[in-house]
């Protein structure tokens, strides 16, 4: 197990927002590992907040964020609000492990298409809609 598991600010509330009434799991969420960002490049949000970095190392790699099956968990960068985190994103992963045993780690499904990506139509999958609901939930 990686990260600092302390609870943030909204986060149980959030998980079970994403993880029961939007994805509609069963199974108890994943445990969350919170890592500091120390790599990636800069960000202004749409908020006016400023992020130095978004990711952190882990196997030589800057990442956001990512599950893992075994120890159950995923570990996302600690930041002032949920809604800037891989949160949703991870959850999934965790959710298709859970219910079909492939967490489809190279997002070949549907469900993380979102409507920013001209490539890839117009409809937001389940992720980004989860995404957009933990902003207007102000998580
Ligand atoms: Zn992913």
């Amino acid at each position: 197990m990686t990260g600092d598991f302390s609870i943030q600010p909204n986060q149980e509330q959030a998980v079970d927002f994403v993880w029961r009434q939007i994805y509609g799991a069963t199974t108890e969420p994943p445990a969350i590992g919170w890592r500091q960002a120390d790599c990636g490049k800069p960000v202004k949000w749409f908020d006016g907040y400023y992020e130095e970095h978004t990711g952190f190392v882990d196997d030589y790699e800057c990442k956001g964020g990512f599950f893992q099956a075994y120890p159950r968990q995923i570990n996302l960068v600690k930041k002032d609000r949920l809604f800037r985190t891989a949160l949703a994103h991870e959850l999934y992963h965790a959710y298709l492990n859970d219910t079909t045993g492939d967490a489809d780690q190279d997002h070949k499904g549907i469900s993380w298409l979102h409507q920013s990506d001209p490539s890839q139509g117009d409809v937001d999958g389940i992720v980004e809609t989860a995404r957009k609901h933990l902003i207007e939930a102000g998580y």
